[in-house]
């Protein structure tokens, strides 16, 4: 089975979705690899790296996906690769299923497997392969560093001849993959850190990473598979009333709350950000999904009455080279989850396989991305379907 790895076209994009540690061990169970030229290089992975792990380099984008079996991406594919690929091939990506309905109705027309990361299940089994889970985590580290690099003061407590520096106070909201992150690198930092989740579960790894936790009197809101339920506009009004008084005293916020397949929670306004001390500072890990704080503008920096509000997207590929590694591994993982003897072999009763797979067969066959497309509920396929 051969396996193409193409260059990144999104603007800003420096990963890339096989390295070539991962390659000497996908080339042990028999793949055949092939990457497109230059495809490592802005995350620090020269061509001559991957020929070294036995990986061919070809230069021809479109020969590439014309001609293997399975297609490694990042991001989802351009409308213009899946007319190159051969019926029947397969892709590995994020897919971004809500927003990709045009896409992913091409993929389905070509007779194209395609499957996206966003749609894993959150199971143990398969924590190794969950690159939503790994990438996070490098969001939550980063947005730390930025909100230090921007903050005029230290993050630890410092005591000088010149006087006794306070350490810098640091509020976290949402305590998911990436806020437990940004809370470990900022107490690591020195920080007070308190926290804040409406899933009351994450008390304890909260505390247990030094952090205090907020608890308000207002009902949790765990929904399926270790996530958050859409909260009522009720809820989160409530919510924020009780979250001023904390935003206010804080030098650094860190925004991550998100619900799945929906807009970014509302957290904190144009008046709270108004409440907060000159100079300090919001990083919004929600910016790209709507942004949890009212004046975050994606992709950009803006100072609002003196407070820096940082929406920069996109943050794991500011550090490529890690975020690479962690993508290539999740994705081999899933990978030889998905095949047996160097062949794919797909079990629709396998609860990975079939979460996570969008198209199969000419169909949409994800019931979750038929309902964020519109589309009425397909037939799961049947095994001699899921082998073809
Ligand atoms: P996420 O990115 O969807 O959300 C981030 C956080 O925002 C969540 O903790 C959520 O509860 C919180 N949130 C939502 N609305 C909020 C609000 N109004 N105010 C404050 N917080 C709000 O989630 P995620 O970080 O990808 O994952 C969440 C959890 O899923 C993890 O902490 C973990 O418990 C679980 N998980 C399990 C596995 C696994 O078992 N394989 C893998 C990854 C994650």
């Amino acid at each position: 089975m051969k396996i193409g790895v193409i260059s990144e076209t999104l603007q800003g994009e420096r990963r890339v979705a096989l390295v070539p540690d991962a390659a000497v061990r996908l080339a042990m169970f028999s793949f055949e690899l092939v990457i497109e030229a230059g495809a490592g290089e802005q995350a620090g992975f020269a061509d001559n790296a991957y020929h070294e792990a036995g990986v061919a380099v070809e230069v021809d984008r479109r020969a590439l996906l014309g001609t293997v079996n399975v297609v490694l991406s990042v991001q989802p594919l351009g409308l213009e690769d899946v007319a190159w690929l051969r019926v029947g091939a397969t892709t590995i990506s994020f897919l971004q299923p809500t927003t990709q309905g045009a896409l992913i109705e091409a993929l389905a027309a070509q007779g194209i497997t395609a499957f996206s990361l966003e749609l894993l299940p959150r199971i143990s089994r398969a924590q190794s392969m969950d690159a939503l889970s790994s990438q996070a985590s490098l969001s939550g580290y980063k947005a730390v560093l930025i909100a230090a690099n921007r903050l005029g003061k230290f993050f630890p407590m410092l005591t000088t001849a010149a006087g006794t520096i306070p350490p810098a106070h640091v509020l976290v909201l949402g305590a998911g993959v990436a806020g437990l992150q940004a809370i470990a690198t900022a107490r690591r930092l020195g920080a007070v850190v308190e926290a804040y989740d409406v899933r009351s579960a994450v008390k304890e790894e909260v505390k247990s990473l030094g952090a205090s936790f907020l608890e308000f009197e207002l009902d949790a809101q765990e929904g399926k598979g270790g996530y958050a339920r859409e909260q009522s506009d009720e809820f989160l009004a409530k919510q924020r009333e009780l979250l001023t008084n904390r935003v206010a005293v804080a030098d650094v916020v860190i925004t991550t709350a998100a619900i799945p397949g929906r807009q970014a929670p509302l957290l904190v306004t144009a008046a709270m950000v108004q409440g907060m001390r000159r100079g300090s500072v919001i990083v919004d890990l929600a910016a790209e999904t709507g942004g949890n704080c009212e004046v975050t503008q994606p992709g950009r920096v803006v100072e609002v009455d003196g407070v820096w509000v940082d929406g920069t997207t996109n943050i794991p590929s500011t550090m490529a080279l890690h975020a690479s590694q962690l993508y290539a591994r999740n994705v081999s993982n899933l990978l030889q989850h998905l095949a047996s003897e160097g062949e794919l072999k797909l079990d629709f009763e396998d609860e990975i396989t079939r979460d996570c797979c969008v198209t199969h067969a000419g169909q949409v066959v994800n019931e979750r991305a038929r309902q964020l497309m519109g589309l009425a509920a397909a037939p799961q396929p049947t095994q001699s379907e899921a082998s073809r």
